[in-house]
């Protein structure tokens, strides 16, 4: 099913989003997060995340269509040093409309770099989540970098800090490198496009 993921459209505006139709998953992470690898690898597509990649400038939100109707949701990156404050405020407004207001949206998956996990903005996205009790699953992408003990207590530790919201929250070890982890992560996507 994923791998059958193809572009449909940009967002940069409310007035531009797609019409509300089937379930919508969006991944969020900060920039360098390995946000648009984990996405190609998901959907075994080299390319798929990068066509439309505009770092720091054009804020868009992009949508790939899966055959059963059913989207997954590209936000733009957050964390651009250089991105100027009155953009950042733009962005910071569109995607909290998205989130706050999407009907179909089922659930959140959140890339963050294993060795830097919860950081600034992440917070702002899982308490976005928690206002609507919209389920997060975190990916502790870049799992090729560390250890095999120091990946455990990431996770651990991840785990732990994520009690302090009060909603569903599940986290995985992810490499898009090495291909990792892709099953768990198409495992938690299933179960919300059943839901
Ligand atoms: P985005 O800005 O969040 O979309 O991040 P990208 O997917 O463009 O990846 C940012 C950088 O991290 C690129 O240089 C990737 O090659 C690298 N990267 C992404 N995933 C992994 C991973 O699992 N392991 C390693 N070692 N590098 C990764």
């Amino acid at each position: 099913n994923y791998r059958n993921a193809r572009f449909l459209s940009s967002a940069t505006t409310k007035n531009t989003l797609p019409p509300e139709q089937g379930l919508e998953v969006a991944f969020a992470g900060r920039s360098n997060s390995g946000k648009s690898s984990t996405l190609n690898c998901l959907c075994e597509q080299k390319a798929l995340a990068r066509v439309s990649k505009t770092p720091g400038r054009t804020q868009l939100i992009n949508f790939f269509i899966l055959p059963d109707g059913n989207s997954l949701v590209d936000l733009p990156g957050y964390g651009y040093a250089k991105v100027p404050e009155k953009i950042k405020v733009e962005w910071q407004k569109f995607i909290e409309s998205y989130m706050m207001e999407r009907s179909t949206l089922a659930g959140l998956v959140i890339i963050m770099d294993i060795r830097r996990p919860l950081r600034d903005h992440d917070h702002v996205m899982l308490e976005w989540a928690e206002s609507r009790q919209l389920p997060v699953h975190v990916i502790l992408n870049k799992s090729d970098k560390l250890k095999r003990g120091e990946m455990t207590k990431q996770l651990r530790d991840t785990k732990e800090a994520l009690k302090d919201y009060d909603l569903p929250a599940t986290v995985q070890t992810f490499s898009s490198l090495k291909k990792l982890g892709v099953n768990e992560l198409s495992r938690q996507l299933d179960t919300w496009f059943a839901s």
